[in-house]
């Protein structure tokens, strides 16, 4: 399994600090807290194939630069760590120009449907847009959404995504076909869980919730994101611990169903 860590928070309409989310990251994978067993009985030891971190630059060259970045890293089961929200469409081109159009699962407390975000079509608000009027995804399921607006709503609508209710969020099983990418904003979380995201939205998942729906994914995983850690906003390290958590939970996961 590779990890690629793309150091880019450009496109954060808020917030800036994303971009140093990937060191933090890989600093509590590897912390002496705990150990890099995931609980299917999974050693992440050796089995992570770290490829470092990418600094894309600015502006439009930063997309192509992730997109380029991302195709060298796909030659097996690649799990990427953000960055804010606006690497996953640079990523998808890539995932889609080898894999051709995937079923996305997507966690996240907002759907990231704008069709422009203060003006920028790139915003990290608006990558689901993009990948679907680009054709990158034959189906496109989000789990974790609480932020619904009335343009929102009808981009979902237009394109077909299909949300997750609230009330399933405890019974819902993916039902996705293979090739799959699975794009996780940490926000998805509740705050309680990962304080430290840009936008903190309450009533979010547990990190339990969240591991169910992982567990229970059938389907081959081509690639994944981990985005909109922020450790600016952190409280303890205690976002990076989760986001360490859910690296190791979905690279064990990729690499059972890729086998
Ligand atoms: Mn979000
Ligand atoms: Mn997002």
């Amino acid at each position: 399994m590779r990890l690629l860590g793309l150091r880019y928070d450009e496109r954060s309409s808020h917030l800036r600090g994303a971009a140093a989310a990937p060191p933090a990251i890989r600093a509590a994978l590897h912390s002496g807290a705990s150990n890099l067993w995931a609980e299917d009985g999974t050693d992440l030891e050796g089995f992570l194939e770290d490829l470092g971190d990418v600094d894309p630059g600015t502006g439009d060259a930063a997309l192509d630069a992730i997109t380029a970045a991302a195709e060298r890293s796909l030659a097996g089961p690649a799990l990427f760590l953000g960055g804010d929200h606006s690497v996953t469409f640079p990523v998808m081109r890539a995932v889609a120009r080898r894999h051709g159009p995937v079923s996305i699962l997507h966690f996240d407390a907002h759907p990231d449907l704008y069709d422009r975000y203060d003006g920028d079509p790139h915003s990290h608000a608006c990558p689901f847009a993009r990948v679907m009027e680009a054709g990158l995804a034959r189906r496109l399921v989000q789990f974790g959404i609480r932020t619904l607006n009335g343009h929102q709503r009808e981009q979902a609508a237009r394109f077909g995504v299909e949300i997750v209710p609230v009330d399933d969020w405890d019974r819902w099983v993916p039902d996705l076909e293979g090739p799959c990418y699975v794009s996780f904003d940490l926000d998805a979380l509740d705050p309680a869980f990962a304080p430290g995201v840009s936008h903190r939205e309450p009533g979010g998942l547990s990190v339990r919730q969240a591991l169910r729906v992982i567990h229970a994914l059938r389907a081959p995983v081509v690639a994944a994101d981990l985005v909109e850690l922020n450790p600016a906003q952190d409280v303890a390290g205690v976002s990076a611990v989760v986001c360490a958590k859910l690296c190791k939970e979905l690279a064990a996961r990729m690499g059972k169903l890729s086998a």
